[in-house]
């Protein structure tokens, strides 16, 4: 039986929490493959998302040096909400006969009950959770909520404080000069990915190509 991860998300930009979440679960979980999905249109983010070829064209540089890993773009290609219960039925319909492994952190488990028929995602797939420091809500109070999340699989990462928020108010935020119009994102996202922020100037409070 195909072992199949698949790890959605905003990606806007793409980080080494993302990159060290993804490596683990293929490790841990003895995957075959994972597939990384780019959401298209985010319902549940309260702000607008950056321009959908710049969080694809980044994720695929992101995780373009991983085994096993590809970038799925059917989400973007989709009008309308991106639910991942959409997804999870197609990727079965395609793959018939796969057990299927739905790779989150923290703070989306906290929010799962949220999740568009999120019963009907837990009977797809073994939901798999990446702790996350500060998240919204205990592990314990969520399993009392919904109990079918008992067999949930805890992924051994090791807490990473990185968020696209603080990456994107970093860059938002710094004020050098010409030369250096971009903080230093090494240690926070990988380095095709920073010269491609630069590049197109994402993240600028005045942007300077877009
Ligand atoms: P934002 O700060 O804009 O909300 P994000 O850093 O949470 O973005 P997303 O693209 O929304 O990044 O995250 C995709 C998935 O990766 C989500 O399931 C999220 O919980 C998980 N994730 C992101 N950062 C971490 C982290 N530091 N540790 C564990 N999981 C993470």
């Amino acid at each position: 039986m195909k072992r199949i991860g698949v790890f959605g998300g905003a990606f806007d930009p793409p980080h080494h929490a993302h990159l060290a979440l993804a490596k683990t679960a293929i490790a841990q979980l003895q995957l075959d493959e994972l597939k990384i999905i780019p959401t298209g249109y985010a319902w549940h983010k309260e702000r607008p998302l950056s321009a959908a070829e710049h969080r694809l064209k980044m994720t695929e540089l992101a995780f373009s040096g991983l085994d096993r890993v590809s970038v799925d773009e059917r989400e973007i290609k989709r009008t309308g909400p991106s639910y991942t219960i959409d997804t999870l039925e197609a990727l079965h319909a395609e793959n018939p006969g796969s057990a299927f492994f739905l790779l989150i952190g923290g703070d989306q488990l906290a929010a799962f009950s949220q999740w568009h028929r999120w019963q009907d995602i837990l009977s797809r797939a073994t939901v798999c959770v990446a702790e996350r420091p500060l998240q919204a809500s205990a592990p314990a109070d969520v399993l009392a909520q919904m109990p079918a999340l008992r067999q949930s699989i805890h992924l051994q990462l090791p807490p990473m404080t990185v968020s696209a928020t603080a990456i994107r108010q970093l860059i938002a935020t710094h004020t050098g000069s010409p030369n250096t119009s971009q903080p230093d994102l090494a240690g926070l996202v990988p380095d095709p990915v920073a010269r491609y922020i630069s590049l197109h100037g994402l993240y600028q409070a005045r942007p300077t190509s877009l």
